[in-house]
């Protein structure tokens, strides 16, 4: 019995296997299409100054107009992307929307997130400040986010492209900040503008689940204080949040709170957006 029972689960999880395997596979075919009639865009949300509310910029979140699913966010596609290679494509294809909003939409600046690979792939400074340039947006106006892994993976090569960007206006953002290695010696070696804190410390700082919440954003902020650079505290939901972290020192602030990214307003619609 034990014996049959064995075979049934290993049976039950070869099928299982085999079915998670038929989704990715579709999932990468739907991904290759998608890419072809340009199914994507940038959704907006905005990032504000934590002591007036005034909103400072922008970040541009990847969504996938599925035909079926509807908009998707990047957690339902992001690793089949990624593994094929095919988030760099989906990538070019939202940055160059997010810069043509940014011609539209006049005010603030705009960041645009670039996972580590895709940082260290060929040219891919020289590929954002072109089409920066084709569409006609002002480089001082983009910002891009990236992890301490894109740091640390080739430091000498990030550093060399962080250079190069930030000689034309783009500053980098270090986003999720506190979850990578947070390998302090390296920071202040990288022009790095701002320090995106990671979400999870800042739902922790009304939590009384997560009593070190508290002490770990004010060490990210006694850090960023002492290197000069700036602050935006993410997924900010509730106004002790943001009252929090405006006392102790951050600067600017993201989340449901202040408002949820939102699709862009048609081209040629020159509205409010
Ligand atoms: P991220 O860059 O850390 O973006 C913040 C995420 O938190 C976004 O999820 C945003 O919708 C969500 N968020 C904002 N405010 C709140 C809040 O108050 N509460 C909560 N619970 N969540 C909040 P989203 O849009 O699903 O994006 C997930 C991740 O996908 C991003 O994390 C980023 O790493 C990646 N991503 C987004 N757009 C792009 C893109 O164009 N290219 C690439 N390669 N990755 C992207
Ligand atoms: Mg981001
Ligand atoms: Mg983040
Ligand atoms: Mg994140």
């Amino acid at each position: 019995r034990a014996k049959a029972l064995g075979r049934d689960r290993s049976e039950l999880f070869d099928e299982e296997m085999r079915a998670e395997a038929t989704r990715l596979l579709d999932l990468e075919a739907d991904l290759r299409r998608a890419i072809l009639s340009d199914a994507f865009e940038p959704w907006f949300q905005p990032i504000v100054d934590l002591a007036d509310g005034r909103v400072v910029g922008h970040e541009a979140l990847l969504r996938w107009n599925h035909e079926v699913q509807g908009p998707l966010p990047p957690g339902a596609f992001i690793g089949v992307g990624e593994d094929s290679g095919l988030i760099e494509q989906v990538d070019w294809l939202v940055y160059r929307r997010a810069f043509q909003w940014m011609t539209r939409h006049r005010e603030g600046y705009v960041s645009i997130n670039v996972s580590p690979r895709h940082f260290h792939s060929d040219n891919f400074a020289e590929r954002l400040l072109r089409m920066l340039e084709d569409v006609g947006a002002d480089p001082a106006r983009l910002r891009i986010e990236i992890t301490e892994v894109a740091l640390l993976d080739d430091a000498p090569r990030a550093l060399r492209m962080l250079k190069t960007l930030r000689a034309r206006g783009v500053y980098a953002l270090l986003d999720d900040f506190g979850t990578g290695f947070s390998a302090l010696s390296y920071l202040h070696r990288f022009p790095i503008h701002a320090l995106k804190i990671d979400q999870s410390f800042v739902a922790g700082l009304d939590d009384e689940m997560h009593p070190e919440s508290l002490a770990l954003v004010r060490a990210i902020l006694a850090l960023a204080g002492t290197l000069g650079i700036d602050t935006i505290g993410e997924g900010v939901e509730t106004a002790a949040q943001a009252e929090t972290l405006r006392q102790l020192g951050c600067t600017m602030g993201q989340g449901f709170l202040f408002g949820r990214p939102m699709p862009a307003p048609a081209a040629g619609d020159r509205g409010a957006a």
